[in-house]
């Protein structure tokens, strides 16, 4: 009997276990529930001055911010009507063509006549005598107006009166939950997922949620030993800042006696790497390649736009999650940039590195849509522009290539259009690269995207081409996934600790939020009585 495949084959079945019973059934979990309590209102007063109270921020970006900011609408029937026209613009937006006439028309009709009971009052007299007489073709601007003044609107008076109602209260007593202190008592932990430099990264399980994250561990000793303190905390610093889709999001950083802990979106997909090659004919087809591709350019088009540079774009760190929609990961690389610098030290994987950097040039953003060009092209080829897979080659003989080497689009799978994004992509001057050729230049318009709806897919609400299987486990077996030996010799002494709790800073508003909501948790708090009547009818 081989007792390592049993051991894996164990470990996967609670994990896969634990995956399935995320609906919060389990039992243990609902006693769990039921003795948590919001903070009351006096642990919560002091909150509203380490809060940024700004309308975007509490009302749009913040779940639970956003949930209680609309239920104070819904008691104000004015409030109540701005809202339901900027959401009826949104769902209008993001509607597929076919479906966009008739919304349109019902806004109009809805909202925009004089004697609609909808009627937007408080829109300036200008816009109200343009919407009077709109003609067909003007609508849609005149909407885009419509929304920005009712955004005014509701970030002034109603939002005043929001900071005032019991519903803004209440979100400080969320905001208080939140900053709960958080340790590895907070979370199950289940197998290995893979391996990083400082330490492993396992599937969690908030206790409360039932929300599976994955965990990345990093030891204090070898992180000391290693001098990576400041990289750790940089990763975190820039997971904590972004909110895309399109990334591993950062929902937790805790320590434990001996680690430091990222809790991040957990991806069971595999990476695209293994798509590429272990997993049926090698490569991966076209409409899959697209659709991935316009993921990860959103993702670094998000970054970018925070002056982030990820310097780490390889398939690699590209992981698939349970629907089939990708994310990047993996940020140990990314650094900020600052206004008007570039870097000037080298970073990246050999074979996705761009001229300028194996040049020793000083660079910024257009590092990555070099190595997004090598990564599209690997996905179609099941190699990269100048390596063949498994090819041994010395990485200045790379570096050759990179520099002087034309690329050849011999596969038979490449398009037009895939060539065509591939060699602008690999542009080896920065300034004829697609991306890189002044203020505007957005690769999302490239024609290999023309069946990609960027708005319905940054919303969510593409269906992926692909879905993982969801009883395989992508990942190595245990056993495979090396062990770490022992750091001897590394002290932590006072300033470590120090370190430390910068670090860890515990929940993370956003995605903390969005567990609550998700898992129920938000509306059980909230309302007690709904929770005693529910372990009334036996469901405890
Ligand atoms: P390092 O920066 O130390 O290399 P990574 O962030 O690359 O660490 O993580 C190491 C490995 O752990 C990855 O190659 C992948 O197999 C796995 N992994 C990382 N993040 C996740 C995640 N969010 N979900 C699932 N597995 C992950
Ligand atoms: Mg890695
Ligand atoms: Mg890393």
């Amino acid at each position: 009997c081989d007792m390592g495949a049993l051991d894996n084959l164990i470990a996967n079945t609670v994990y896969l276990q634990a995956r399935k019973s995320v609906d919060g059934d389990a039992k243990e979990m609902r006693k769990r529930r039921k003795s948590l309590v919001l903070p009351n209102h006096q642990q919560s007063a002091s909150v509203r001055d380490k809060i940024d109270v700004d309308f975007e921020n509490v009302c749009e970006k913040q779940p639970i911010g956003k949930k209680l900011f609309h239920q104070f609408t819904a008691t104000v029937p004015e409030y109540q009507v701005a809202v339901d026209f900027v959401n009826a613009v949104t769902d209008f937006q993001l509607a597929e063509n076919g479906a966009k006439d008739n919304l349109r028309q019902n806004i109009v009709t809805n909202f925009l006549k004089a004697d609609s009971k909808n009627y937007l009052s408080f829109l300036s007299q200008e816009l109200a005598a343009k919407c009077k007489d709109a003609a067909e073709k003007d609508v849609e601007e005149l909407l885009a107006l419509a929304q920005s003044e009712t955004n005014t609107f509701l970030m002034g008076q109603p939002f005043q009166d929001f900071q005032n109602s019991p519903f803004f209260s209440k979100f400080l007593q969320w905001k208080t939950f939140e900053r709960q202190p958080i340790t590895e008592k907070y979370f199950y932990q289940f197998r290995v997922l893979g391996k990083g430099g400082f330490g492993e990264v396992c599937a969690i399980q908030a206790k409360t949620s039932g929300k599976m994250y994955a965990c990345k561990q990093l030891d204090k000793k070898r992180l000391k030993k290693k001098q990576g303190h400041e990289m750790a905390l940089l990763e975190k610093e820039i997971l904590e800042q972004t909110n895309s889709r399109f990334i591993v999001n950062l929902a937790y950083a805790y320590q434990s006696k001996d680690r430091l802990c990222l809790v991040m979106t957990l991806m069971n997909g595999g990476d695209l790497r293994f798509h590429i090659y272990n997993i049926g004919e090698k490569g991966i087809e076209m409409k899959r390649t697209i659709f991935y591709t316009a993921q990860i350019t959103c993702g670094i088009l998000h970054l970018h736009s925070l002056n982030i540079v990820y310097r780490d774009m390889k398939p690699e760190n590209v992981l698939l999650d349970d629907d089939g929609n990708c994310r990047i990961s993996d940020l140990g690389l990314a650094a900020k940039i600052k206004e008007g610098k570039g870097i000037n030290h080298k970073a990246g994987t050999n074979g996705y590195m761009a001229p300028e950097i194996l040049k020793d040039e000083e660079y910024t953003y257009s590092v990555d849509w070099f190595a997004l060009g090598c990564s599209i092209y690997e996905m179609i080829a099941a190699r990269t522009p100048f390596k063949e897979h498994k090819e041994k080659v010395n990485k200045d003989e790379v570096k050759r290539r990179t520099l002087e080497d034309e690329v050849k689009y011999e596969n038979p799978k490449f398009t037009e259009d895939s060539k065509d994004i591939c060699s602008l992509f690999l542009a080896k001057n920065i300034e004829e690269r697609l991306g890189c050729r002044g203020e505007n230049d957005d690769p999302r318009n490239h024609p290999f995207f023309k069946s990609i709806n960027f708005q319905r897919l940054q919303a969510g609400l593409v269906d992926p081409p692909f879905v993982p299987d969801p009883s395989t486990v992508y990942c190595k077996d245990i056993g495979d996934i090396a062990e770490f030996s022992e750091i001897k010799g590394i002290e932590i002494v006072e300033q470590d600790n120090q370190f430390y709790k910068k670090f860890a800073t515990g929940a993370i508003a956003i995605p903390w939020q969005e567990e609550m909501v998700e898992s129920g948790l938000f509306d059980e708090l909230n309302d007690p009585a709904r929770r005693a009547s529910m372990a009334n009818n036996g469901m405890a």
